[in-house]
């Protein structure tokens, strides 16, 4: 396969050039940099939110997905922050995991199953002032399931049940795809066996991952969307993913 970083790179240096966005190197892993962007001016009076995605290589809708957003420019009531690409040697070969194997989103605290972070995770925790106070008010981190045709949501709110934001994000992957994965066991970079999948959902699950970090840490609520992609073509996947971001947006901005 082609290596991808480097063209992805190019695309998005040169849409924050034209868009205004500030963009800042959180550290690098090899030579390959972790990105984080936000808009230039910070407004103190609008909700602060994170966009994350290419966690696992493989998982390609994510970026894409962000890249376009942010291509788009569309105007919104938050300030937005993304990292386009959590693992950039991981992304350049479509390999799930970094260059040594490591799995990138686990060990963001100590568990007893669990291993300590990758490189990846220990540039995010020494960035840990900046992603927190941007994630304040939410948090979406997009994967995807390469070996599923039904979507799921991993979330994290401030009540015993699901509330909006959950049955919002289920509601826009339901528009795009067949149907919810249900009663199927999956497994995550921290544990193995994993969660029950249930009717699209994963509700609170803390195993040391970002998203369960930074709800801990104090963000409002967060996300993991899975954009099934067995057999089903990017485009359509970064379609999906793009109106997930929206959606997200809407969804905290609304609030509880
Ligand atoms: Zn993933």
């Amino acid at each position: 396969m082609k290596p991808q970083y480097g063209l992805f790179i190019r695309q998005l240096i040169r849409v924050c050039g034209n868009n205004g966005y500030w963009l800042k190197n959180l550290g690098s892993v090899g030579d390959k940099p972790i990105w984080f962007i936000r808009t230039a001016e910070l407004n103190p009076d609008l909700p602060n939110l994170l966009i994350v995605a290419g966690f696992h290589g493989e998982e390609k809708a994510g970026p894409w997905g962000i890249l376009k957003w942010l291509e788009a420019k569309k105007e919104v009531k938050a300030n937005i922050s993304c990292i386009p690409i959590v693992n950039p040697t991981g992304f350049n070969l479509g390999k799930r995991y970094n260059t040594w194997g490591e799995k990138s989103n686990g060990g963001f605290y100590l568990t007893k199953k669990g291993n300590g972070p990758s490189e990846e995770g220990k540039i995010l925790i020494a960035n840990k002032d900046l992603i927190i106070a941007s994630s304040k008010d939410g948090m979406l981190s997009t994967h995807e399931d390469i070996t599923s045709k039904d979507y799921y949501v991993y979330t994290f709110e401030h009540h015993r049940i699901p509330g909006k934001f959950t049955c919002g994000l289920l509601e826009t992957l339901g528009k795009h795809f067949e149907k919810p994965l249900n009663n199927i066991q999956v497994n995550t970079d921290a544990s193995d066996p994993g969660p029950y999948v249930v009717n699209g959902l994963v509700y609170r699950y803390c195993d040391g991952s970002f998203e369960d970090w930074l709800f801990k840490e104090g963000s409002a609520r967060t996300a993991v969307t899975e954009t099934p992609a067995h057999r089903i073509r990017l485009q359509r996947r970064v379609l999906a993913t793009i109106d997930i971001i929206n959606k997200f947006i809407d969804l905290c901005i609304e609030g509880d």
